[in-house]
């Protein structure tokens, strides 16, 4: 049976994205060299339809890595002294902080249990790590900070860097990098496609936070280290021959949603995940995680749900995530990005009734 992926990624592609490969074929983008002029042109307009899209100022770089994962090493790697400082409330956070302790950093953190958010009335970054780690939507526990929070508390401390997992946040939920300096994403979530892309978004002057690592000795890694990455991004070009494929989908993907209009696109969004939370809300077997309507996420959903209940669901065609880690057996996590449509979201929700 055809299924309907509403799972938090990889989840469903564009169907678009087909039309996309072939013309990519046609063109023979796959064949040609990374160092060509052809290629520097489409890197080009990566960057020009991704910026658009997502409001990113001309002051930052654009890296292309293999995940998201590979971001939060290279970012601890090129950016963090001896410390780095982690807000951790959940499986992702947690795994930018173990990557931070397994390069030895001195990784600091402040937890909170699964599924709620921070009380950030009452933090003070007393920490002296140069560099705080924020997981903005968390996949794992369905929990989606407040932005406004995080830009406050860049305020008090303008002298850190601030760091945000974009991962499912993306193109969803709209960043104001007036008070980021790095974010990063991969491309099997929020963006409809394949996956084996990872895009790191950096502020341009702290490369010199990474040449003064440098210069004390630090590693910063080898051929993808920050130094390595701005000199090719400068000229349009990659460190090494990179996911071409990939890299083509994105822009011709951001062409797509900025043809669209991103707006148009979030206000779907929105009304997609009332029609859920509605749903989840107000019924006897199902519950969202986070109890705190005000941090429940737009883009990935965790709801409290009967053993079995994602078998059932992939009876009637469609396909959700289990819960995260522990949550396996106790939880379903629900994807709504821009590709699942509102028609999707609203036979799903037919369908999950009739289990009952
Ligand atoms: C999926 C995910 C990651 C990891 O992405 P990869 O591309 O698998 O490295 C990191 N952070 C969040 C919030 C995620 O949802």
């Amino acid at each position: 049976m055809d299924k309907i992926f509403l799972t938090t990624g990889p989840t469903e592609l564009f169907p678009e994205i087909k039309e996309f490969i072939n013309e990519a074929l046609n063109r023979k983008i796959l064949s040609i060299s990374h160092r060509s002029e052809e290629f520097t042109e489409i890197v080009k307009d990566v960057n020009i339809q991704l910026k658009r899209l997502m409001g990113i100022p001309d002051d930052f770089y654009i890296f292309f890595l293999s995940s998201a994962t590979e971001a939060m090493e290279r970012i601890i790697e090129n950016l963090a002294e001896k410390k780095s400082f982690h807000f951790i409330n959940g499986a992702f956070a947690k795994r930018f902080f173990d990557i931070s302790l397994m390069l030895g950093k001195d990784a600091g953190c402040i937890k909170v249990p699964d599924g709620s958010g921070f009380e950030f009335g009452n933090i003070s970054l007393q920490d002296d790590a140069g560099i705080v780690c924020f997981t903005h939507n968390e996949t794992s526990t369905g929990v989606a900070l407040n932005l406004n929070d995080i830009y406050l508390l860049k305020k008090k401390n303008p002298g850190k860097i601030f760091v945000l997992d974009i991962v499912t946040s993306v193109p969803h939920y709209k960043i104001d990098f007036d008070y980021i300096d790095a974010a990063f994403f991969s491309v099997q979530k929020g963006f409809g496609m394949p996956s084996g892309l990872g895009v790191l978004i950096v502020r341009k002057n702290l490369i010199e936070k990474t040449r003064e690592l440098k210069s004390k000795n630090y590693n910063i890694g080898s051929y993808n280290n920050f130094l390595r990455l701005a000199m090719n991004a400068d000229k349009f070009q990659t460190t090494m021959t990179p996911n071409i494929l990939n890299i083509y989908l994105l822009g011709r993907v951001c062409k797509m949603m900025n043809d669209y209009g991103i707006d148009k696109i979030r206000e779907e969004t929105k009304i997609k995940s009332d029609l859920l939370y509605d749903f989840f809300d107000n019924n006897g077997t199902f519950q969202p995680f986070a109890e705190n309507k005000y941090i429940r996420s737009d883009t990935t959903l965790v709801i409290n749900a009967p053993e079995g209940t994602k078998k059932m669901l992939s009876d009637y065609g469609f396909q959700v995530s289990s819960g995260y880690g522990d949550y396996k057996k106790k939880q379903i996590r629900i994807g709504n990005f821009p590709v699942q449509r509102i028609e999707d979201i609203k036979n799903f929700i037919n369908a999950i009734k009739k289990l009952k």
